[in-house]
């Protein structure tokens, strides 16, 4: 079985995560996101949903992007 490249457990329920071309190995959800969950640029917590995207940037509500000067966002539009 695999072993999860986030903290080394070797699970026999590990499961694969390609993205970007890039194959990772984890053994759970929450080892997937501390590795490929993007950070708010605001707030710096991790962003599991979709997210808002502005000035190149994500951020992990439109509140964030509107504190970092990012134009029209809301979440209720
Ligand atoms: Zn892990
Ligand atoms: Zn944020």
């Amino acid at each position: 079985m695999a072993k999860c490249e986030v903290c080394g457990n070797d699970y026999d329920k590990s499961f694969e995560v390609t993205t970007q071309g890039k194959r990772h190995v984890f053994d759970s959800f929450e080892c997937a996101i501390h590795a490929l969950a993007p950070s708010c640029a605001h707030c710096g917590c991790k962003v599991i949903g979709h997210g808002v995207e502005g000035n190149g940037k994500i951020f992990c509500c439109a509140h964030c992007a509107k504190e970092a000067g990012v134009r029209g966002v809301d979440d209720r539009v």
